[in-house]
Parts: C-alpha cells; sequence; structure tokens
C-alpha cells in the first residue's frame, strides 16, 4: 500500500511517492510476480547488439500509450539520462540535416536532472549555479508563474509567450530544441502554468523549425491526470523523456521516445554517413524493469487509471482546500491532479515570502513526518505528490497531517 514502515516500527504515509515515482503503492503482488517471473529467466542481457522479449513489448506498448507520432523507444535507466539522450538526440538530428544548432531553450526554474546534460537545461540556482562554468550554453524562457505575476493567469501566459518568442525570433537559427516540463514545473516549485502555454509554445517551435523537448518524468503515468501531461492541450512533442512512474516506482528504467521526423533522420547510409546515435547505457533496456513496467501499464488498464482517478483527484484538491486555505501562512494551494505544492509565505496579502534562513520548508515537513506522513518539501513550498493507489481515508490522514503541522509550526510556535 502507500505505507512504509522505519527500523523502528513506525509507519509513514508515503505522500510523495518515494519522490514521485510510486503508482500503486508499495509490494505491489502483481508486480512482484511480473518481477520474479522474469527473474527466473533472465535479469540482464545488453541490448547493445541485442534485444530482449520485455524490452521489445514494452516499446510497443509505450508507442500505444504516447500521443499519436511518437512512435521510436529509446531505452536508458533514469530520468536524467532520458533527458540527455533527447538533447543529443535533438542536436543530432540537425547535423543530420545539415545543420549545426548548438543552443536549447530551456524555462526559467525548470529541472531535468542532475547529469550535466540536464544541469545545462536547468534552471534552479541552488542545484545549478555551482556548475555553471562546466555546462553548454542555452538560453532562458520566462516561465509563467501565475502566483508571483501581477495580472490574470491569461496575461501571464502571454507574456511568457512573448518572451519565447523574442528569443526564437532572434535565435531561431541555431536553436535545436525547446525543452519543457509540461503543464508542472515540479522541483521548481510545482509551479502550475496557466492554460494555453504549453499549446501557445508546440506553435511557436513549429513556426520557428525547432524541436520540441517534453520531459514528462515527473509528470507522466497519471500524475497529472491524464497519462501524460502533454494530452491535456492536445500537444504532441518531437521527443518525450519518461521513467519515475515508468515502473510504478519498482525499477529504475526511462525512454526517451521520438517522432517519426526525429528517428528517421538517422535512418540509411553506412557507417561511416555518421549517422549512427552514439550513446548507449550498460543497463539500457533491462529486463527485470521493462517486465514491471509491462505489469504497471497492465495495472493502469485494469484500474482504468487514469480515468477512474477524477473523483479522487477532486477530493484531493477539495479537501486542501477546505483544510488549509485559512491558514495565515498558507500563501497558494496549486497543482494538477496528484501534483500539489503548497507554498507558505511570511504574508499573505503582500505575498512576502520567508527568507530562506527560516527553512520554514523543511520545518514544516518535520513536523508532517513525526505526524507519521512522509514527505520532503521543496523550498518553501510543501509538496504532495501521493501514489495514485492512495484512498479517500489516506487523503484524510495526509490533509490532517499537514493542516495540523502548518498549524503548530507557523501559529503556535511548536517546531
Ligand atoms: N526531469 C524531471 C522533470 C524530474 O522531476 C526529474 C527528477 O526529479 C528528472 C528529470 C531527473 O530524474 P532522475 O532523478 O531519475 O535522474
Amino acid at each position: 500500500g502507500c505505507w512504509l514502515y522505519d527500523t523502528c516500527g513506525r509507519k509513514f504515509l508515503d505522500a510523495v511517492a518515494s519522490i514521485w515515482c510510486n503508482v500503486h503503492g508499495h509490494n505491489v503482488a502483481k508486480l512482484n510476480t511480473a518481477l520474479v517471473e522474469q527473474l527466473e529467466k533472465v535479469a540482464h542481457s545488453t541490448l547493445l547488439g541485442l534485444s530482449n522479449i520485455p524490452a521489445i513489448t514494452l516499446a510497443k506498448l509505450l508507442v500505444d500509450i504516447t500521443p499519436p507520432g511518437l512512435n521510436h523507444v529509446f531505452y536508458s535507466d533514469n530520468g536524467s539520462t532520458a533527458v540527455e539522450s533527447a538533447i543529443k538526440m535533438a542536436y543530432q538530428y540537425w547535423k543530420l540535416n545539415g545543420q549545426d544548432k548548438p543552443l536549447f531553450v530551456k524555462l526559467e526554474n525548470a529541472y531535468h536532472g542532475d547529469t550535466l546534460g540536464a544541469v545545462s537545461v536547468g534552471g534552479i540556482d541552488l542545484f545549478h549555479s555551482t556548475f555553471g562554468r562546466l555546462l553548454f550554453e542555452t538560453l532562458t524562457a520566462p516561465s509563467p508563474h501565475p502566483y508571483r505575476f501581477d495580472g490574470t493567469p491569461e496575461e501571464c501566459r502571454d507574456s511568457a509567450l512573448a518572451g519565447l518568442r523574442r528569443i526564437l525570433e532572434k535565435h531561431h537559427k541555431k536553436v535545436s530544441a525547446v525543452i519543457m516540463e509540461p503543464l508542472v514545473q515540479s522541483a521548481g516549485g510545482m509551479i502550475v502554468h496557466p492554460d494555453g502555454f504549453l499549446k501557445g509554445v508546440k506553435e511557436l517551435c513549429e513556426e520557428f523549425d525547432v524541436l520540441l523537448i517534453l520531459d514528462e518524468v515527473a509528470t507522466g503515468f497519471g500524475k497529472t491526470g491524464k497519462m501524460f501531461a502533454c494530452e491535456w492541450e492536445g500537444v504532441q512533442p518531437d521527443i518525450m523523456a519518461l521513467s519515475k512512474g515508468l515502473t510504478a516506482g519498482y525499477l529504475p528504467l526511462a525512454a526517451t521516445v521520438a517522432s517519426e521526423k526525429v528517428y528517421s533522420a538517422f535512418l540509411g547510409g553506412d557507417y561511416g554517413s555518421g549517422k549512427t546515435f552514439f550513446h548507449g547505457h550498460t543497463y539500457t533496456g533491462n529486463p527485470l524493469a521493462c517486465a514491471v513496467a509491462i505489469a504497471n501499464i497492465e495495472l493502469f488498464r485494469e484500474k482504468g487509471y487514469p480515468e477512474s482517478l477524477t473523483e479522487k483527484i477532486s477530493y484531493l484538491h477539495l479537501r486542501l482546500k477546505e483544510e488549509l486555505a485559512e491558514l495565515s501562512h498558507v500563501g497558494d494551494i496549486r497543482g494538477r491532479g496528484f501534483m500539489v505544492g503548497i507554498e507558505l509565505v511570511k504574508d499573505k496579502k503582500t505575498k512576502e515570502p520567508f527568507s530562506w534562513k527560516e527553512d520554514i520548508g523543511r520545518r514544516v515537513s518535520r513536523k508532517i513526518v513525526e505526524k507519521g506522513v512522509f514527505t520532503r518539501p521543496l523550498g518553501p513550498v510543501l509538496v504532495v505528490m501521493p501514489p495514485l493507489a492512495i484512498s479517500k481515508e489516506e487523503i484524510d490522514i495526509l490533509v490532517r497531517a499537514y493542516r495540523d503541522a502548518i498549524y503548530e509550526v507557523l501559529e503556535v510556535g511548536v517546531g
């Protein structure tokens, strides 16, 4: 289920899905069986020069469940490497088309992983600034953050799109791709983009002939209430990065899924033509991880996910609003589906943030953990991102723990 037990036997509700990857809960019979059955055949054989049945079957399933047009699957083993592969694929795509386009456009507050390519397209100073001199050059487009914008959500969206347009107008000949997290920028503080932003980005990518890479590592596999976040706006990227929920949070596996257009640029010619995509990891397409991922997708189908989650999602948002919205230091409760951020502020009226030295997110989160709910904040933003399998009763437990902890730390001054 959704509970974790510590070495002293205390139990904790897993409110962050073991860092956003768990889907059906822990120790799930069907997933365990898939893993053991595969283990009794072969644990690993390389995908470099060979293949294996679970990797082939899963690739077909991924082509089926991802948006139309994404037809080719490239495996790696975590979210960062899925992004690295996407970046290299996009750059080489243009080279194979006779163009050298060394720039990528990223968004402010973006997070795409901790390897150097992924850090290059990241925009969170705390994580990324130390490594500045090691990174490749990027252009930064505004990230629309309605809570921190002085105006309507539509104005916020249009202003961010205008910023991206200015960048592409000037630099598109040198830009391989725009990379972004669709709908929700997770590590940036669960920033929820205004409706129409993603669609607007896609239109600009088409207008200026640059690729669109969508990083669905966090948002994929039902987390926003649809299988993939981009479905909300009917957007098909050229390349999509997947990991986390792919194996329901069981094993490290990632996939970079590419369109026919991108894939076919790599076809043809002899070895010397330079069309090979030279990228491969030892554990790429690992059969154990692929077997669990197949069982995960079967479970989605058996449970009618994500459609059957609609009511539970509304309940989560309703309960959070009912219990937390009135608290004097809760500035914003925002989210899509099972991805929610609760921003704590010093002054609710002026939205004045807490100083980082006050360490407010961690202090409140520690209090939530004391109450038997495991969570981890993003600066002053408390995170709620439970497994999709969470029950309504567990949602109540979670909401009460967050409410009591915020109240005790910020209104009573305990902790
Ligand atoms: N992309 C996004 C949107 C993420 O949220 C993360 C991790 O949180 C990553 C990429 C990196 O994934 P991993 O930690 O598996 O390398």
